[in-house]
Order: structure tokens, then C-alpha cells, then sequence
């Protein structure tokens, strides 16, 4: 009998998920971020612990007709090591609060190049009811100059590592496209001379897309992403112009001569979900399949609970069933090494395997910052302009003051509500936009779609499990992906 000093070890269960894959039963290890598979003595263990905490001879005895005592000490014993289970009068430690050092290289500048916007989307952050940045009748500039965007190229270049990533963001970014074109020369320039990579990428709503911007596109190997909510009737309900009009017409046959021309990078799509136009598999479809798109990648609007177009619970329910539809479709067309363009799935996947544990739900304030029209650094490219939100200007620097409090202030350890979540690892209280919309400070975590996380974020461990088995080279290719960046950095 295993004690210690007198007092009998009472062996219990400590902070996992179990799920189900491939025939195959996994524990996703909160603490670890990893996942671990279970053989049958392992899965054992688990059931007989789950019915009541026991000693380790009570654990022996009860298994003792299906399995013999050593192997079920040696797994037990493993079990304890990788803390899926822990002795039951100790408290499971905490994990210690770690602040990442600061200066921190900055990865992604977000620029927004441009506030104005010939659409006007109804459920638009930056226009609607819950914009956070008066961008009509407030102080900011409409369109950034070339001054601040050579400024804010100087700013990423101190900033940066070895590569950095430009975006170039809006409004409207093509509103503005003669400041981005100069800005791509300069920054390109000014990368060589002291030494650095920068790549570029931007997201537009492709109305002004013209012959000749698609050919500046191609050539300089700009990555695209464009906000489009799938075929004419969806697209037509919020994404109008000023007049009301939809912009499906218009767009669709520009987004065809993109596809065509620019094949240097994969080109996607990015649709905001309402509760009107929750139809994930029928756009995923009508995008790939119809125009063409590599990827598309889905995100429910953000916006208070109040507008009509707001999700509801029943809402995230039916937005999971089909997510749920096209991340099998997924799994198994990468099971047989074919591509499928589900972005969403991909980064949480990329996230499993390498057993990303957040301390904070994006880079924001960390490796992604968002620059404004007069060149205020903000949190990230949604509250760029907000003074409230504001970590310093192109020109005088990171405040670094700033910055701490904001780390100080957002670390999954302060989020309470998240400590006894099996799904914080990936999730840490999600996006610092949702909650300032939802409850009016970035510091709360987003409660009113835990349930819509949790299930998603098992979906994608099943698929993982899956893939484990019957593809473990697709997820090797993160590892590679990832040791090809370091081998520049
Ligand atoms: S916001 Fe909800 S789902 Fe996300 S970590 Fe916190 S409790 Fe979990
Ligand atoms: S705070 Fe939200 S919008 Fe901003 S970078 Fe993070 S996830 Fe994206």
C-alpha cells in the first residue's frame, strides 16, 4: 500500500477532457495543453477513478480480473506524471502568473490605412451601433498620409524580428490605395537595407478591385483576404452601399479576375455569421466551389446582444451543427491527403499540436498591434483610434508602461470564470473586441459563448485524434512549418 507517512494516498482524477477518436479514447490535459492517448488499462483506471477517488491497491483490486497488478502500477504511475491524475488531498497547483518579458517583438502591424468605407454594412464595428472610434465625426483622420505610413514602416522595422508582417486594413482598404502601393515600396526598401523581411497582406471588400490593382497585387505577392458573405442573397443582406443596394453584382466578377490572375498566394474569404444568414455549409460551398476561393474562414458578428442580428444561444447551437458538418468533411479529405478550405479548423489544429496554452486569447498588445489613421498604436486593429485602448504612436514608440498594465490586467489567471474550464488553454477568455462590445471592458472573459467554444474547440480535438491516427504527417507539417520559420528567424 503506497502512503505517505502514515495517511493512505487517495488517488483522484485531475483537470482533463476525454474524448473519443478513430475508435480510440484521448485525454486533452488542461495544465499540459497535451494530448495524450489512452491504452486500455489506461481508460481503466480513468473509469474506475471517475466513480469514486481510491487508493492505489483499491484501484489494483478493482481491476485485478481484467488486467495484472504491475501493468496497472506502471500506469498509474504515468498517469501521475503527465497529471491526469494526482493524489486527492493535494490541491492541484496553480499555475504562477507569468508576464511575457516586454519588449516583446511586434510580428503584426495592422495598419488601417483608411476609416472611410463605400460599403455600410449593417452589423460594421466601425460604423454601427457598437463602434468604439467615432470615425465620422470624431478627431482621427479619414485616410492616412504617406508621412505616418513610412513612419508606421520605420515603427514595425524596430519593432520586428527577422520577418515582419504587414496588413493593410480599412474602412475601405483599396480606398486608400495609392498610401498602401508607395508604403509596400518604401517598406520593401527599407526592409533590405537594414536586413529584415517584411511580408504584406491585406483585407478588402473587393468593390474596387480594378485590372490594374490586381496586377499590384499578383506581382508583389500580396496575401488577400476578402470579406464576403456568400452567394447574392446572403451577401445582399448586410453587405449593401450607402444607397441599400447589395454589392454581390459587383463583387463576384471582380473576385473572379483576382482568382484568375493572383496565384502566387492562397486567396480566402472571410464571412461575418449573423443570426439571419447562419447557412455555414451552403456559403462554404457557393465560396469555394462557385468563385473559387482557397479558404474560407467563418466568425459570428460581433455585436451587444440587442441588435436583431445578434446570435443567440439556439443560433451558436445550429452555427456548431455545421461547423461541426464541414470539419468532418474536412478530416476526411485530409485523411487522403486532399485539401479542404475550412480555415477555422486549421489554426486550432496548429494550436493542439504544438500544446498552445494561452495566457491571453490573441496577440494583441503582444505581437499584433493596430496603427490609426494619425498613427495612434492601439491594441489591435479594432480599436485603433480609441484613446482608451491606446499603446503609444508610430512616432514616439511602445509606451511601455502601457503596455504592462495591459498584460497585467488580461492575464487568464485575473479571468476567474475561466479556472475550471477545460477549454481555457485554447480559448483564454476570447476576444478583448467581443467583451469591450458585450460588456464594456476588455477585461471580462466572453461567457455568453462558453458553450459554443467548448463544443467547438471538441470537435477539433476529435479531428485531431483522427488525424493522429490516420494522418499523422499533415500534423507533422506544423512542426515543419514552424521549424522552417525558425530557421530564418
Ligand atoms: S470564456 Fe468561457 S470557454 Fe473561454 S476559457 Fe473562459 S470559461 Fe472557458
Ligand atoms: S482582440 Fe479580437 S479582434 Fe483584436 S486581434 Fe484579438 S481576437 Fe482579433
Amino acid at each position: 500500500m503506497r502512503t505517505e507517512g502514515t495517511r493512505v494516498i487517495v488517488l483522484g482524477l485531475r483537470e482533463f477532457h476525454q474524448f473519443h477518436a478513430a475508435g480510440r479514447q484521448f485525454l486533452y490535459l488542461v495544465p499540459s495543453a497535451a494530448v495524450f492517448e489512452l491504452d486500455l488499462v489506461a481508460e481503466a483506471v480513468i473509469r474506475v477513478l471517475s466513480e469514486a477517488p481510491r487508493s492505489e491497491d483499491a484501484v489494483l483490486e478493482a481491476l485485478a480480473d481484467r488486467f495484472p497488478p504491475p501493468a496497472v502500477r506502471s500506469v498509474i504511475s504515468e498517469l501521475r506524471d503527465v497529471r491526469a491524475i494526482g493524489h486527492q488531498q493535494q490541491a492541484e497547483l496553480k499555475e504562477p502568473k507569468f508576464l511575457p518579458m516586454v519588449p516583446f517583438p511586434l510580428s503584426t502591424m495592422v495598419l488601417n490605412v483608411t476609416n472611410q468605407c463605400n460599403l455600410a454594412c449593417t452589423y460594421c464595428y466601425e460604423y454601427g451601433e457598437d463602434k468604439i472610434v467615432d470615425t465620422e465625426n470624431g478627431k482621427q483622420s479619414k485616410f492616412m498620409s504617406e508621412a505616418t505610413a513610412r513612419q508606421s514602416v520605420e515603427f514595425l522595422l524596430k519593432e520586428s524580428g527577422q520577418i515582419a508582417h504587414m496588413t493593410f486594413f480599412g474602412g475601405e482598404t483599396l480606398l486608400n490605395f495609392p498610401v498602401l502601393k508607395s508604403t509596400v515600396a518604401y517598406a520593401r526598401q527599407r526592409a533590405a537595407e537594414v536586413g529584415k523581411t517584411v511580408d504584406f497582406s491585406l483585407t478588402t471588400n473587393a468593390t474596387l478591385l480594378q485590372p490594374e490593382i490586381i496586377d499590384f497585387l499578383a506581382d508583389n505577392e500580396i496575401g488577400v483576404t476578402i470579406s464576403m458573405d456568400g452567394p447574392r442573397e446572403l451577401q445582399n443582406k448586410f453587405r449593401v452601399f450607402h444607397n441599400g443596394a447589395g454589392s454581390y453584382d459587383i463583387v463576384a466578377p471582380k473576385i473572379k479576375a483576382l482568382l484568375q490572375r493572383h496565384r502566387s498566394r492562397p486567396i480566402g474569404a472571410r464571412v461575418t455569421l449573423t443570426s439571419d444568414t447562419i447557412d455555414v455549409t451552403r456559403i462554404y460551398r457557393h465560396l469555394t466551389e462557385e468563385l473559387g476561393f482557397w479558404e474560407v474562414g467563418f466568425a459570428p458578428v460581433t455585436t451587444s446582444p440587442d441588435q436583431k442580428y445578434a446570435i443567440s444561444d439556439r443560433g451558436f447551437d445550429r452555427m456548431l451543427g455545421q461547423f461541426n458538418e464541414l470539419a468532418h468533411e474536412f478530416q476526411e479529405q485530409v485523411a487522403v491527403n486532399k485539401h479542404h478550405g475550412f480555415s477555422n479548423i486549421k489554426d486550432t489544429l496548429e494550436e493542439i499540436h504544438k500544446g498552445v496554452s494561452k495566457a491571453y486569447p490573441c496577440g494583441a498588445g503582444l505581437g499584433l498591434m493596430g496603427v490609426s489613421t494619425d498613427g495612434d498604436v492601439a491594441v489591435c486593429h479594432r480599436f485603433a483610434g480609441s484613446d482608451h485602448h491606446k499603446l503609444g504612436t508610430v512616432k514616439d514608440g511602445i509606451d511601455r508602461t502601457a503596455q504592462q498594465e495591459f498584460l497585467e490586467q488580461h492575464h487568464i489567471n485575473d479571468k476567474t470564470d475561466c479556472h475550471t474550464c477545460w477549454a481555457r488553454p485554447i480559448c483564454a477568455g476570447g476576444c478583448y473586441h467581443e467583451a469591450h462590445v458585450r460588456y464594456g471592458t476588455t477585461r471580462r472573459p466572453n461567457l455568453h459563448y462558453c458553450e459554443w467554444i467548448r463544443g467547438w474547440t471538441d470537435t477539433c480535438l476529435q479531428v485531431y485524434g483522427e488525424l493522429a491516427v490516420r494522418n499523422p504527417d499533415f500534423l507533422a507539417r506544423f512542426d515543419r512549418d514552424e521549424a522552417k520559420a525558425e530557421a530564418v528567424l
